[in-house]
């Protein structure tokens, strides 16, 4: 058992004392569950990237401090990435700063972007590194709730205009969205974007799934919209693109001035990390097209996988077109307390998932409804199926 940090942790931090997923993560191990509830797969990235990292570490490539900034190679495979990809030109010496995760660069933006007292604006439900650093930079945050429309969580565009005052300092944007699973459109990013450039807002645009959108979706990166290539600070990771989560290396790609201060605070967190592994996610960011079309198409067919299994158990199914997460409305099964389910749903299914009420300030406003991992072995997926099958009302 962990104990709790409450008669020690100071007040900014008093709220984020635990997280969900150790709860969670113990009680799959002592029941026995399957884990659907932190969203990391279960199988390795290529061989091909392991055996890049290996060879950097016997060569003696990145076991010292590496550059501040991140080595030269992964600097410039980023910048051929953003290329690549989305036309976007990023000047690998000014324009890239390689971080540990996402996680930290987010920390960096925060920490270097907010004065105390700011407001962030931030989409609800939000990953939960999201609210901590937000608390941390002293800034407040104000969440735009996302909500049920037409089978997808949606951004409200009024709602979001309106959240925005005289002391927002940024817009804190995560598409595809975790944990909805929504890609938003090039019209909702559109309209972000005016927003942006109307009130003089940076962007803080968290984009880890960049490479993990289904069917029609399209991943529209905020900074090729007009007005927003000065004003946007883009975060992503080689954790979900390549399943290397363990490695932890990020980066940013924004204007220099941006990415200066960014690296200021960044410098005082971890200042270097992951220095061999750095060399093999600058070879993983090279792949050929064909790894990443493998890889939506893989995790599109696990997605299928659990959402069928979950629709046939009576779950309402939100069926994602981004990140490898399924959001579900319980309320079919009788239910309507995310976090009594989910505390629940081990003994009686054998199976754990995430109430995606953590994930919220408005808490009612996510009560029922529950995320559910789909990063796992289509077996795996298939048995969680049969064990959810039980649940169903009729
Ligand atoms: C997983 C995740 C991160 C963290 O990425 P790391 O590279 O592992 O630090 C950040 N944002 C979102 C939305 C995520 O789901």
């Amino acid at each position: 058992m962990t104990s709790s940090a409450r008669p020690f942790l100071n007040r900014r931090l008093a709220e984020f004392g635990t997280t969900i997923f150790a709860e969670m993560s113990a009680l799959a191990a002592r029941t026995g569950s399957i884990n659907l509830g932190q969203g990391f797969p279960d199988t390795d990235g290529p061989e091909e990237i392991r055996e890049a990292a290996v060879r950097a570490l016997r060569d003696g490539r990145g076991n010292q401090y590496p550059p501040g900034p991140g080595v030269p190679e992964l600097r410039t495979a980023v910048a051929a990435h953003q290329q690549r990809h989305y036309g976007l030109t990023y000047d690998p010496d000014t324009e890239v700063l390689v971080t540990a995760g996402a996680t930290e660069a987010i920390a960096a933006s925060l920490l270097a972007l907010v004065e105390p007292g700011d407001e962030v604006v931030a989409l609800e439900p939000y990953y939960d590194s999201y609210a901590a650093c937000i608390a941390m930079a002293g800034g407040r945050r104000v969440p735009v709730t996302l909500r049920p429309h037409g089978g997808a969580f949606r951004l409200d565009l009024d709602e979001l205009r309106a959240a925005v005052t005289d002391r927002t300092r940024l817009l804190l944007i995560n598409t595809p969205h975790n944990p909805t699973g929504t890609v938003l459109t090039r019209e909702e990013l559109t309209a972000v974007a005016e927003l942006a450039v109307e009130r003089d807002l940076l962007v803080v645009t968290d984009e880890v799934y960049e490479h993990l959108v289904f069917d029609d979706a399209a991943h529209v990166p905020l900074a090729t919209l007009p007005g927003m290539r000065e004003r946007t600070v883009t975060i992503s990771s080689s954790g979900k693109t390549f399943s290397f989560t363990g490695w932890k290396v990020g980066w940013v790609t924004a204007a220099p001035a941006l990415v200066a201060a960014v690296r200021s605070a960044k410098q005082f967190l971890t200042y270097v990390s992951a220095g061999p592994f750095q060399y093999a996610v600058a070879e993983a960011l090279n792949l050929p097209d064909s790894y990443f079309t493998a890889l939506r198409e893989d995790l599109r067919a696990k997605r299928d996988l659990l959402a069928a299994g979950l629709t046939e158990a009576g779950f309402e199914v939100f069926r994602p077109a981004g990140t490898y997460f399924v959001t579900t409305d319980i309320r079919p099964l009788g239910e309507s307390d995310g976090f009594a389910f989910c505390r629940s749903l081990p003994e009686r299914a054998g199976v754990v998932a995430i109430p995606n009420a953590v994930f919220y300030d408005h808490r009612e406003e996510g009560a029922p409804f529950v995320r559910f991992a789909f990063c796992k072995q289509p077996e795996t997926l298939r048995e969680a199926g049969k064990r959810l099958a039980g649940l169903r009302k009729d």
